[in-house]
């Protein structure tokens, strides 16, 4: 074991608050016996902190339209080859509905940032979709303040925002006409309003380094996120990263278990562009330190159209067939289901501190 690598993990192991240079050190654990000890020490964290069980939450794709330029993202609006679809709110209603029926306790509303939604409109979806009796997240990018108090006022549990990258060159880089400072401060909005806030970064950007990905997980640690996506960058062509290399998946499993040692008290999803990059992506994420899937609900004949990235995971299956799935994956792995809308872990960590 290398050892700098060695004092870090020791320093983890004693509970001992992570420096950036501790981050950058566990990032970089080499293949074999380090980076077993390190997702070993990241599934123990995990076992603590979050138990045995995985949350599921269903998430709804409900708008591809997007008014930004991203340079990664499929939906990007300067792709005219995208088919755009909206649904309207009695559709989002009808699956939330299926996704209550099914048994998951939160619903995950995304979009592209999609103005067609008013405040009013998602107010009202939001407030039809607590009456079933689960959680709601919002994932709609950046909106003015009053807009989520309004939907805050109207029920919405939490709101999921990734910073994308802490690194704000490269995010102004890869963001045209958008502003990091801007991005932070909904985040800080979205704290104070009560949200439950989620965030996150893109593993495998051209040009992010080491120490850029320790930087995301020290921001995620400032802002106190609930929630944490950690996904790998997938080029898709026609956008103007469509060149570029992936991201790798040994990179973002690493990235996930220092995650679970430096925000210990966070959902960690094992996302959907893991299981789309490997295939066993999403159940090695669920033994180094994450705790939550998003299974799709999204009527199926509009998966396909919501391409961020492409060659997606579970496009063609039907609501039914991924909860199914799932169960027999998070079974597989001596696991369970989470019951209930699986809110913050920060109360059972104040419990066992
Ligand atoms: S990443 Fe989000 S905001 Fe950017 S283009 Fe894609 S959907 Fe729109």
């Amino acid at each position: 074991m290398r050892p700098e690598f060695a004092t870090s993990l020791a320093r983890a192991a004693a509970g001992r608050e992570l420096e950036r240079e501790d981050i950058i050190a566990l990032l970089g654990a080499a293949p074999g016996a380090d980076a077993d000890a390190l997702f070993r020490q990241a599934d123990d964290v995990r076992a603590r902190m979050a138990g045995e069980e995985v949350h599921l939450r269903g998430i709804i794709e409900f708008s591809n339209y997007c008014r930004r330029r991203c340079y990664y993202c499929g939906l990007r609006a300067d792709n005219a080859k995208l088919h755009r679809y909206r649904l309207m709110p009695e559709d989002i209603i009808a699956a939330a509905r299926q996704g209550a029926e099914l048994g998951y306790g939160t619903v995950v509303l995304q979009s592209g940032e999609d103005p067609w939604y008013t405040a009013p409109i998602l107010a009202g979806v939001i407030r039809e979709i607590k009456k079933l009796g689960v959680a709601v997240t919002l994932c709609v990018g950046e909106r003015p303040r009053e807009e989520y108090a309004r939907w805050r006022e109207a029920g919405a549990d939490r709101y999921l925002l990734k910073h994308e990258t802490a690194n704000e060159e490269l995010y102004a880089r890869l963001h045209p006409g958008m502003s990091w400072q801007e991005r932070l401060q909904c985040l800080i909005w979205l704290k104070e309003l009560g949200y439950q806030v989620g965030s996150g970064n893109i593993i495998g950007l051209p040009g992010q380094t080491l120490a850029d990905l320790a930087d995301d997980l020290l921001l995620l640690r400032q802002l106190d996120v609930e929630m944490a996506g950690l996904g790998p960058f997938i080029p898709h062509p026609d956008t103007p990263l469509g060149g570029e290399p992936a991201g790798s998946a040994e990179l973002t499993y690493r990235v996930v278990a220092v995650a679970r040692l430096v925000i210990p008290y966070a959902h960690l999803p094992a996302t959907t562009a893991l299981g789309t990059l490997a295939a066993n992506g999403r159940q090695l994420a669920l033994t180094r330190g994450a705790n939550v899937i998003m299974p799709n609900i999204t009527p199926t004949e509009y998966r396909p159209d919501y391409q961020i990235y492409p060659n997606k995971i579970c496009v063609n299956e039907g609501p039914e067939d991924c909860r199914h799935c799932l169960e027999g994956m998070v079974r597989s792995l001596g696991r369970r289901l989470g019951r209930g809308p699986g809110h913050t872990l920060k109360q059972f960590m104040a419990a066992t501190i």
